[in-house]
């Protein structure tokens, strides 16, 4: 089959081409993938600048049909529309298997950068990752299944929104829409800020129901956040851009007592302020990949349609061009970024 592979370590090193069609162990399944997408964490791998193992296929926020079984998968059919969490290798064993938060298991690899992931025509999982495409949703927005849980686990399971609390999500690329849609759904009043080349995105946001956006070069985000709280300050800030000054800025605008989450990856050492954490006692947030409890919640959100994900798909390509979908990616321009395989 063809598939789009990390072939070496170092910058670069990502080809189109032959690579040995995976077929399912026991407790598995082959699934034939129908859209997957760009995420920032394929273009850290890119330059890399996020761990990987090459060789190794990438892509992990992927839909598709099951095409077979391993011998003993069970609760699942052959042509069943599914999406699949990321994880791999988890050992099921440890506390945070446990406990329900194998995102953080030491053993765990994840699809698309330690496991072989969904760049290709066909790709394999675990029977036990995987979730049923609600029949309202499409492939394309299917595929966005995994940056919606991820998104979720941020904003519903492990920071928490409540009813009323002023929320500031920084960065509206496709993370930021989603954690949007979120902290909407669970009752936040939700302002949004970006860049001037954001505008397009900043609009979408309204649309889909932010309350306010704010652009960051020629507006006080600080001080609207403390008019709109009686001189508080943000509630709960969530941080999606990975950019240093987006961080300043959400640690400066959060209340005392506050939380702050850092969602976006820098993919660098950066410098904060983190006496800001101390003097106003806040609660600071990571949350790294998702959970079954993401996930489940996530398309119930999707299928629901309080989370909406098609606007948040800006173009689809066919995997073959790849490069000119990365390059776009990169430039910051467009939204979710749609692969799909030769059939
Ligand atoms: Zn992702
Ligand atoms: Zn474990």
């Amino acid at each position: 089959m063809k598939a789009l592979v990390k072939t070496a370590k170092g910058v670069g090193h990502i080809e189109y081409t032959d690579f040995p069609e995976p077929e399912p162990g026991p407790g598995q399944v082959k699934i034939r993938v129908k859209a997957c997408g760009i995420c920032g964490t394929d273009l850290h791998i890119q330059h890399d600048s996020f761990p990987n193992f090459p060789p190794v296929v990438m892509g992990h926020e992927f839909s598709g049909v099951i095409e077979s079984l391993g011998p003993g998968a069970k609760g699942v059919a052959v042509g069943q529309r599914v999406v699949s969490e990321v994880l791999y290798d988890t050992c099921r064993e440890c506390r945070a298997c446990k406990t329900g938060y194998d995102n953080l298991c030491l053993t765990r690899r994840g699809l698309g950068w330690a496991a072989n992931g969904a760049f290709a025509t066909f790709t394999v999982v675990d029977a036990d990752r995987v979730h049923p495409i609600p029949d309202t949703l499409s492939f394309e927005e299917a595929a966005l299944a995994e940056p919606l849980a991820c998104c979720v686990c941020a904003v519903c399971e492990l920071t928490q929104v409540t009813a009323g609390d002023v929320v500031l999500v920084s960065g509206p690329g496709p993370m930021g829409l989603l954690t949007v849609q979120c902290a909407l759904a669970e009752g936040g009043y939700v302002v949004v800020t970006g860049i001037a080349s954001d505008a397009l995105r900043l609009q979408l946001a309204l649309d889909l129901g932010a309350h306010e956006v704010l652009n960051v070069q020629t507006e006080d985000v600080v001080g609207r956040l403390r008019e709109l709280t009686g001189g508080l300050g943000a509630d709960v800030v969530f941080e999606c851009s990975g950019a240093a000054a987006a961080a300043r800025t959400g640690l400066q605008a959060a209340r005392k007592g506050g939380k702050y989450s850092q969602v976006g990856l820098f993919g660098r050492p950066v410098e904060l302020e983190l006496d800001q954490v101390v003097l106003k006692e806040l609660r600071l947030y990571g949350t790294f990949s998702s959970n079954w409890r993401g996930w489940d919640r996530g398309l119930r959100l999707a299928a629901q349609r309080r989370v909406r994900l098609r606007p948040i798909v800006s173009h689809i390509f066919p995997l073959p061009e790849w490069e000119k979908a990365f390059e776009l990616a990169s430039s910051g321009q467009g939204l979710k970024i749609l692969l799909v395989p030769a059939e």
